[in-house]
Order: C-alpha cells, then structure tokens, then sequence
C-alpha cells in the first residue's frame, strides 16, 4: 500500500514476493524513517487459522509511526489486510511443535530527497515466512551478557518505538557478547546505566523473594506484547506482579542473597526465554542452577497452548 499527502493511504494488493527499486535518495537509506513489526500465525487445533493480538502490533505500530512523523494507518484495514494474506494459503504455517507464520508488516519514508524533514511518501508492506521451533529440545536458559558500556535508548529518544535504528545501535554489542559467549544483551538505562531496560529483542522480568517484578515501561523501553500478555497471565494466576523501576544492584543484592529466583525474557520469538546466567561487569549470576524456573515453564505452556488453540484462550488473546 502506498501514501502520497494528496491521496492518503492508496492502492493496497497483494503481489507475488520479489525485488523492488528504490532511487539512491530514497530517504529511508539515509534518514532511517522506518518501523516494523512482528507478530505470528499459528494453524490451531481444528486446522483454522489463529492470529495473536494482531490488534496490539497494529496499535504499537502507529504508537511508532507517530514517534517518527509517518502518517497513522487504519488498524482495522491492516489487520483484514494481514488476515487475508495469510489465509491466501494455509499450507503457509506449518504445522509441529514450537512453528509457525512470521509476519513482519513495515512502514518507510520513500521521497527522493536529500534534506532532513518528514517524507511525503511512504510504503507499508506485509511479507510472511514460516518459522520453525525456536527450541529444538524444548526450553533451555540463555546467558545474558549486561551491558555496562554501550548504551541502546535515551530518556526522549525512539527506545519505545520499534523503528530500524534501535537495533541498528544495538549490533556492536550484540556482537561483543557473542564473541563473549553469550547469545543476547540486556541494556541498562542510557542516563546512568544503572536500570534494567530490556534485552535485545525481548523484555525481561524477575522473580525476587517470590515477586515477579518488570521494569516499568519508561518511555525508552519497547511496550512487548508478550510483556502484556504474561501480566496478564500472571495475575490471572493468582502471582503479584509489579511492573517499577529496578535497578541491577537490586537484581545482584537479591542474588547475593540467595532471593533471585527466576529471570526470564519475553518476546513473540521465543515467547519465553529462561535466562540461566547473567554477567554484570565480570561478575556471573547464574540463575536456579541453570534450569528451567517453574514460573517460565508455566506462561510458556500456557501462551503457546493458546496461541495454538489447545487451551482455552480466557484472555481473548487469539483472533481468528
Ligand atoms: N524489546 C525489543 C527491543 C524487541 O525487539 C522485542 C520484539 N518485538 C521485544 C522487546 C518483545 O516484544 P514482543 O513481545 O511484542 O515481541
């Protein structure tokens, strides 16, 4: 679908997967005026088609959009938009453990210009690709490297929005703490490095002295929609939750005091990730003996046995 000021949003269809030519000033490659989102299809149990709370990485998507002046898309005709695609043909999403169909729908600046300001055009385009288990043998903990020298998202800056640049500062560091051993990066705040933000592409919670605590969403932290959904699920659980500011002294003190009990990430990849180690500045956290906590088991059955259709969806997560 494209944007042009005098006509809006125009011309949505459907065309086969293929390239596409932009001019050399075509302003996304140099002003980086973009947004994506990520979300999945899964075939439920009686062989239809389930979509998981399309509606929220629509509404986070124009959350984004405004942050970086491109113009509001109407959430329902994205959703119809992103239904039909998928259900063009079902044999799309596979069908096993742990699969399903990505949906990667984006937004970018198109004018071909050279100055600094808002484009005029835009293109928003929906692409899909089947995915497969992002565990092969189940749930296993991930080594998460604390980062103490880069920095991802400012307090004022496009942290919360889910545009290009975000993880285009997060690389280095990435890179680093593969080289290091460890598969992903958990940012502190950019003002004093002193708060937990969130992981690479997911966000993160902790279980101190039986409390689940979440970094409070701060304006530089992306809102996840796995975030929502395991407070949600959570509480209907009967766990208290408390979504505050919580720095990583806090999260070495409760260590050290044996009162670290589970850390796990969230995020439409992995839906759960059980972290088993942390590394702040030298110093490893390794976390329940490197196994599985029992909360993380339970929101990972529970959100996949929903987006699956295998479980009753009491949260109305799932739109078909
Ligand atoms: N934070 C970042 C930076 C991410 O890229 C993602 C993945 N979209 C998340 C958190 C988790 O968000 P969600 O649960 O909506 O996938």
């Amino acid at each position: 679908m494209d944007y042009s000021v005098e006509k809006g949003w125009h011309d949505a269809r459907i065309i086969p997967y293929g390239p596409f030519e932009f001019e050399p000033s075509c302003m996304v490659f140099h002003y980086g005026q973009s947004i994506f989102e990520g979300l999945k299809a899964y075939k439920g149990a009686d062989g239809g088609v389930l979509l998981y709370r399309p509606y929220e990485n629509m509404k986070r998507m124009n959350r984004s959009n405004d942050r970086l002046c491109i113009p509001q898309i109407d959430e329902d005709f994205a959703v119809d938009a992103i239904r039909q695609l998928v259900l063009l043909d079902k044999d799309w999403i596979p069908e096993g453990e742990g699969t399903s169909l990505y949906i990667r729908p984006f937004v970018f600046g198109t004018d071909n210009a050279l100055g600094v300001h808002p484009s005029h055009t835009y293109k928003f385009i929906v692409i899909l690709s089947p995915v497969g288990s992002y565990y092969a043998g189940g749930l296993s903990p991930v080594k998460i490297w604390v980062e103490s020298e880069y920095v991802r998202a400012v307090r004022g800056g496009i942290g919360a929005a889910k545009t290009a640049g975000n993880y285009a500062a997060s690389l280095k560091a990435q890179e680093v703490a593969e080289k290091k051993g460890y598969s992903q990066v958990l940012w502190l705040d950019g003002v004093e490095q002193k708060y937990v933000e969130e992981v690479g592409a997911m966000n993160i919670f902790f279980k101190i002295g039986g409390e689940v605590v979440t970094p409070v969403l701060n304006g530089s932290i992306l809102g996840g929609i796995t975030r929502d959904s395991v407070i949600e699920v959570l509480r209907g659980s009967g766990y208290k939750v408390t979504e505050r500011k919580i720095s990583i002294d806090e999260v070495h003190e409760a260590y050290k005091n044996g009162k670290l009990e589970e850390v796990f990430g969230t995020g439409t990849a992995a839906v759960i990730s059980p972290v088993g180690e942390l590394c702040y500045k030298g110093e490893k956290m390794v976390i329940n003996n490197n196994e599985i906590g029992e909360v993380s088991q339970m929101l990972y059955d529970t959100i996949t046995g929903m987006q699956k259709g295998a479980i009753e969806d009491k949260y109305n997560f799932t739109y078909k």
